[in-house]
């Protein structure tokens, strides 16, 4: 057995143990009496009895050992701003903001809505929310005003920390309309908006329920607020995430757990050292951003890099020269931004030192041969492919180099990380499949890992009947990806089992897209599709059904129709979830029982043989389809 194997195996069968060694790696207030309760299976209890801080672990507790050494390094390409923030100077801004936060009345446990741009009052906010035992809630800026206003609804927030714009491609996207916007569609308003005027847009103030951040801070100059102690099992954090149904479920996470969790995979599989610098190119709205680019890399002691910008302004060396100026030694992208980066010379990445550079780990959705292999060209570092989810927190499959170098199989995040049961299993008998290359969905046996999601916020129901089967004698968690094994041990993750498609390693459920095309009043009927594209992974399609097909009219008034639609999710739901393409069809291809044929739509859309359409109601919808696009 080789050495991973040994500790893979130790991590299942004699997992209290193995996290007992784990949980060392970070500072305790109170220890833990229990490593695991799972009692009431999949509730999984971790590290009961324990009380912690996850803001002392980043912040606090690196202050004696390095408190000048950089912690929070911010650059905008956007803004032209760069400001890095020592670990002594990011515990002052945190203090400031939990004072600021406090004084608007945020109590433990509340939650605090966070919908920012890429700045560091960003992750002051979140730390400062984990200070207090506050529970933050970043909601993606591209968001628009109904995903944020339904987000809003679900986490009844006291508070929101915002700004008044973000900027993207030189171009300023203001954040205060849409969120006032929001605020005015959700029925829960919250008490206090917290402002960080950047200058960029003017904005209006709804006086006394909003307020300046500037000001506020002032105030606070000096502020001492310490950690609260909380129990391991109390939750740090909600995230929302997409799934079958319209509406996104709250990826609730605990505190202890998570610590546990990023302080170990830091070692195991990043192989970060303290003082040295992470930078991870994801967004603070995104599962990747609060794991590696606010918690992760500060548990471990490392400076990270907050970047807003695009890989490719002012040209494509940017994030190369900044892995030269600040001695990057563990970068974290996705394959999209591989992708745009590839569009241009290699000889822009090559002009910078990238000696600090000990790898390239790449995360959020395939990472497909071609790019894998002209990146590692590029760079001559090692490409690290890695499958997890907003639900896991962590890596599922990659491989831990800090425990045995492995090598990289492209096409292949990798094999089971440590602390996860992972196993494939027959589709429709829900039998294991033992054998190499069968074709299974991927699931995790409980108990699921520290830093696992807990539970959907406020839905244990929801939790359970979502993501959760019941196989004799254990339960296991489905993570709706089809999977295969090959003889080695390496998985290979084949795409969704459920309506959720990932645009550029944006997750994006077709329903949501699809509810805010059914808004149109002239829409009768939409199916959402997602369909293979070279640079973003997958694209939205949409298929709609007008009310009165006499008045679509001729190719100019589609089209005008058409701009309508994206018009509507752009401001609904955000820009990201914008279809590629909307097209008008006089019906869809359906069950006789009336189920959208969504998987024979993407068949066509990609070219492929829609398979089995004896159930079919109208054969003639699809041809339409084929028509359309031929
Ligand atoms: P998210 O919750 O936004 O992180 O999206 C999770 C989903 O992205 C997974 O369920 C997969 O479908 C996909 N995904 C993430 N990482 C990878 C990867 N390394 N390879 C293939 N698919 C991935």
């Amino acid at each position: 057995m080789s050495s991973y194997e040994a500790f893979h195996r130790r991590s299942i069968e004699d997992r209290d143990a193995f996290w007992t060694e784990q949980a060392m790696l970070v500072d305790w207030h109170r220890p833990f009496d229990r490593v695991c309760n799972y009692d009431n299976p999949p509730f999984a209890r971790w590290f009961e009895g324990g009380q912690t801080n996850l803001c002392h672990n980043a912040v606090d507790r690196h202050l004696s050992v390095r408190g000048d050494q950089n912690a929070l390094i911010f650059v905008s390409t956007e803004t032209n701003a760069e400001r890095v923030y020592s670990f002594r100077e990011l515990h002052l801004e945190v203090q400031r903001m939990a004072a600021v936060l406090l004084a608007q009345g945020v109590k433990k446990g509340d939650r605090v809505l966070i919908y920012m741009p890429m700045i560091p009052e960003a992750a002051f906010a979140m730390l400062a929310c984990a200070r207090i035992g506050a529970i933050h809630c970043v909601v993606f800026g591209g968001f628009a005003s109904h995903a944020l206003a339904s987000r809003i609804e679900d986490a009844t927030p006291v508070a929101i920390v915002s700004a008044d714009a973000g900027s993207r491609n030189g171009k300023v996207v203001p954040y205060k309309p849409l969120l006032d916007e929001a605020i005015r569609l959700s029925s829960h308003k919250p008490s206090s908006v917290v402002m960080v005027d950047r200058g960029l847009e003017p904005f209006v103030s709804l006086p006394g329920r909003d307020h300046d951040y500037t000001a506020l801070r002032e105030q606070h100059l000096n502020a001492q607020v310490p950690c609260e102690w909380l129990d391991a099992t109390d939750i740090s954090y909600t995230i929302y995430t997409s799934g079958t149904t319209g509406k996104p479920k709250g990826v609730q996470r605990d505190t202890g757990g998570y610590a546990v969790a990023l302080a170990a995979s830091m070692k195991h599989i990043f192989m970060g050292e303290p003082g040295e610098t992470y930078f991870s190119t994801s967004d603070i709205g995104w599962v990747v951003g609060h794991s590696y680019i606010v918690y992760g890399p500060l548990i471990a002691g490392m400076a990270t890099i907050m970047y807003e910008g695009l890989p490719v302004r002012p040209d494509a060396g940017i994030w190369w020269q900044l892995v030269e100026k600040y001695k990057v030694s563990v970068m974290f992208s996705a394959p999209t931004a591989v992708r745009v980066l590839k569009k241009h010379d290699a000889a822009y990445l090559q002009k910078y030192d990238l000696s600090s550079l000990k790898a390239l780990f790449l995360a959020g959705e395939p990472l497909d041969e071609p790019t894998a292999t002209w990146i590692a060209d590029a760079i001559g570092v090692p490409i690290i492919d890695n499958y997890w989810q907003t639900e896991s927190g962590w890596p599922i499959l990659t491989i831990a180099n800090g425990i045995e170098k492995k090598r990289s199989v492209f096409g292949s995040p990798g094999i089971p990380m440590y602390g996860y049961n992972v196993k494939l299993l027959h589709e429709a008998t829900g039998e294991e499949l033992t054998g190499a290359d069968e074709r299974g969905v991927v699931v995790v046996e409980g108990p699921t890992p520290p830093g696992f999601m807990q539970t959907v916020w406020k839905d244990d129901a929801r939790f359970i009947n979502t993501y959760w089967k019941s196989v004799p004698g254990k339960m296991v968690y489905s993570t709706f990806d089809w999977g295969i094994r090959d003889k080695n041990g390496y998985y290979f993750i084949l795409g969704r089992t459920d309506d959720v498609i990932n645009v550029a390693g944006h997750r994006l459920g077709t329903r949501e897209i699809e509810e805010s095309i059914s808004s149109h009043p002239r829409i009768a009927e939409v199916a959402v599709v997602g369909v293979a594209d070279a640079l973003k992974g997958q694209v939205a399609m949409a298929f709609a059904v007008v009310k009165d097909a006499a008045t679509l009219g001729d190719a100019a008034a589609r089209l005008a129709l058409e701009g309508e639609i994206m018009k509507r999710v752009d401001e609904q739901l955000g820009a990201v979830a914008r279809p590629a393409r909307v097209h008008f069809v006089s019906l869809l291809p359906k069950t006789r029982s009336g189920k959208m044929l969504r998987r024979a739509i993407q068949a066509v859309c990609e070219g492929r043989d829609p398979g089995d359409l004896t159930t079919m109601d109208d054969p003639s919808a699809l041809q339409q389809i084929r028509d359309l696009l031929a």
